[in-house]
């Protein structure tokens, strides 16, 4: 399986998942449309599944054109149905979905919104977390409760440690500006650091991240308690 990571709209990231045997792929939160088209078509590939993380127009907007032209399936949370248009495979916590060579276990993750899930590929441990974790950060609690989020990053934190990460949006070098400010010692977090500037300096992208690497150096991830992490979010969101 390949992933290509295409920037959508202002800092999203949209991914397509690709089967090399057929050229059979999966876009997650596809922004919008134009980005996820030009590289099908550039390299014939059959875009056979959308896989939506949550219902937020930065990660569904091109959901019905590239439905239309491609004839692709919509796969998301079942009790989103009735604000993501034209679901057509609903799916639930814990659940795994597969299609041909396509598998992932499904984790309902909310917080963020009330409806987010992720999507772990556990045969590639690559997992598509959305708008739940970011690198050096998580989400906006919107619609959940602290503790729903607490739990939901804490599912993640769970997987295998060379689990790789590919988060919706390109948040990294703010968050690391949080991260370091609250946790200023922590060496590993400093050469991550390093790490990311020189990626954007060069125009890549930071992701995929690691989580081993998020579970030492992203603050949410190091808080393990429930107190602790909403004193952390609430910093953030005035950060
Ligand atoms: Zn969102
Ligand atoms: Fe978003």
């Amino acid at each position: 399986m390949r992933i290509e990571i295409l920037k959508c709209l202002q800092d999203n990231y949209s991914y397509l998942i690709i089967d090399e045997t057929n050229k059979n792929a999966c876009v997650v939160d596809p922004g919008e449309s134009i980005p996820i088209i030009n590289f099908v078509e550039n390299n014939n590939i059959k875009l056979k599944y959308i896989l939506n993380t949550h219902h937020h127009y930065d990660h569904i907007g091109g959901n019905l054109e590239l439905k239309e032209k491609y004839g692709s399936k919509i796969v998301a949370f079942k009790d989103d149905k009735s604000r993501i248009p034209e679901i057509d495979v609903l799916v639930q916590n814990n659940q795994i979905w597969k299609a041909g060579n396509f598998e992932a276990k499904i984790y309902h993750t909310p917080g963020h919104t009330n409806g987010h899930i992720v999507f772990y590929f556990f045969n590639e441990k690559k997992i598509f977390t959305g708008d739940t974790l970011f690198s050096l950060g998580c989400g906006r609690i919107f619609e959940g409760t602290y503790k729903e989020m607490f739990d939901s990053l804490n599912k993640i934190k769970k997987l295998p440690k060379e689990t790789k990460i590919y988060c919706g949006h390109e948040y990294t070098l703010q968050n690391s500006n949080f991260c370091i400010q609250q946790d200023p010692k922590n060496s590993k977090l400093k050469d991550k650091i390093i790490k990311i500037k020189n990626k954007l300096e060069n125009g890549l992208p930071t992701l995929p991240t690691i989580l081993s690497e998020e579970i030492e150096c992203n603050i949410f991830l190091k808080a393990n308690n429930i107190e602790t992490f909403s004193k952390l979010r609430d910093l953030k969101d005035n950060f």
